[in-house]
C-alpha cells in the first residue's frame, strides 16, 4: 500500500499515513484541530474540530483506517504547502450564528428523530403540514404524500467535510426541524463557502446539517439522511435497510429528488472513478423510480 495523505476541507488537519506489512499507521499525529471520539467499539474516530471532516479511524495496536473522502489528491499542488499541518487557512471559518432552540419534544405524532453518532445532537423533523402547497417555498420542495426530497451529493466539499465518498442529504424546511437548546450548543458551524454553513457535532464530528442563506429561499436546510430514523425503530439508520418493518422505515417519509437525480456527479469523477460514480448514481435512480 502506498503512503497516504489525508486532508480535511479547512486544511487545518493534515495526516500522513505510512505503511508497513500490517497496514497503515499515523505519522506525526499532532495538529491543533485534530479531535478524537471513542466509538462504542473502542475505536477512535479522528476528525477536524474546525470543519468536522472525519479523516481516519484509529483501531487498536496503532492501526489506522483512512476514511476515503479525505484522501488528498496528489495533483492538488496547494495541498502540498500545508503538509505538516502548520499552515492555517481562514478564508472560511467558524461563524457562530444565533439559532432558535425548540423544545426538543414535538407534539406531532409523525416525526422523524435525528441523532448524531454520540447522541450529543438530537433533533426532530416534523412532517410537512397537509396544506404545504399553500406555502410559497414548501410547494416547490415537498413531494406528494408530504414527503421530503433526498439526493446524493458527490461534490468535493461534502466529501472533505465528512470523510465519506459522497453524502446523502434530505431537504427539510428549518421551520420543521426542532432542535433542543443543548443540541444547539453541541453543534459547531463551519462556513465551507460563501453563504454556506455546515453544522456538525463538536464531540463526534457527525455532519448533521447544511444551510444556504439564499438557495431554497434561505429557509430550506439539508439534513444528513443517515442521522434520521423513525421513532421506535432503532435499527433504521440507513436508506434501504430491509428489516421487514416497511411501515416504520424512514423511506416512507422521503422520496428521491427529481426522480433520483444526484448532485455534482461530474465533480465526483475527480476523486472516484467515473464508472464508480455512474454505478452509484444509476442504482440511486433505479431505487427511486422503482419505488414510485
Ligand atoms: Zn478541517
Ligand atoms: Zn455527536
Ligand atoms: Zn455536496
Amino acid at each position: 500500500m502506498p503512503p497516504l495523505h489525508l486532508l480535511c476541507h479547512c486544511r487545518n488537519v493534515s495526516l500522513n499515513l505510512v505503511t508497513d506489512d500490517n497496514g497503515y499507521t499515523l505519522d506525526h499525529p499532532a495538529y491543533t484541530f485534530l479531535t478524537t471520539y471513542c466509538d462504542a467499539g473502542g475505536a477512535e474516530l479522528l476528525f477536524c474540530g474546525y470543519c468536522g471532516a472525519r479523516l481516519a479511524r484509529h483501531e487498536g495496536g496503532g492501526r489506522v483506517s483512512p476514511l476515503i473522502g479525505c484522501i488528498d489528491i496528489p495533483k492538488d499542488a496547494a495541498s502540498a504547502a500545508v503538509l505538516g499541518g502548520t499552515t492555517i487557512r481562514w478564508e472560511h471559518g467558524m461563524k457562530p450564528e444565533p439559532l432558535s432552540a425548540g423544545e426538543g419534544d414535538d407534539p406531532q405524532e409523525e416525526a422523524l428523530k435525528g441523532r448524531c453518532l454520540c447522541g450529543a445532537v438530537t433533533f426532530s423533523v416534523l412532517r410537512p403540514p397537509e396544506n404545504y402547497k399553500d406555502d410559497a417555498v414548501l410547494k416547490d420542495w415537498i413531494k406528494p404524500g408530504r414527503k421530503f426530497a433526498t439526493t446524493l451529493c458527490f461534490c468535493r466539499t461534502c466529501r472533505t467535510t465528512t470523510g465519506a465518498p459522497y453524502w446523502n442529504w434530505t431537504f427539510v424546511p428549518r421551520s420543521l426541524i426542532d432542535i433542543p437548546a443543548a443540541s444547539l450548543e453541541a453543534l459547531r458551524t463551519y462556513e465551507s463557502s460563501a453563504k454556506v454553513e455546515r453544522l456538525f457535532c463538536g464531540k463526534c464530528g457527525e455532519m448533521c446539517f447544511y444551510k444556504h442563506s439564499v438557495a431554497g429561499g434561505g429557509v430550506m436546510w439539508d439534513v444528513a439522511k443517515d442521522t434520521l430514523r423513525v421513532e421506535g425503530n432503532e435499527k433504521e439508520w440507513f436508506v434501504g435497510v430491509d428489516d421487514g418493518v416497511e411501515e416504520t422505515r424512514v423511506d416512507k417519509y422521503i422520496e428521491g429528488w427529481q426522480e433520483g437525480k444526484c448532485s455534482f456527479e461530474e465533480e465526483g469523477w475527480a476523486f472516484l472513478e467515473k464508472a464508480t460514480v455512474e454505478h452509484v448514481a444509476q442504482g440511486w435512480r433505479e431505487k427511486w423510480s422503482s419505488d414510485n
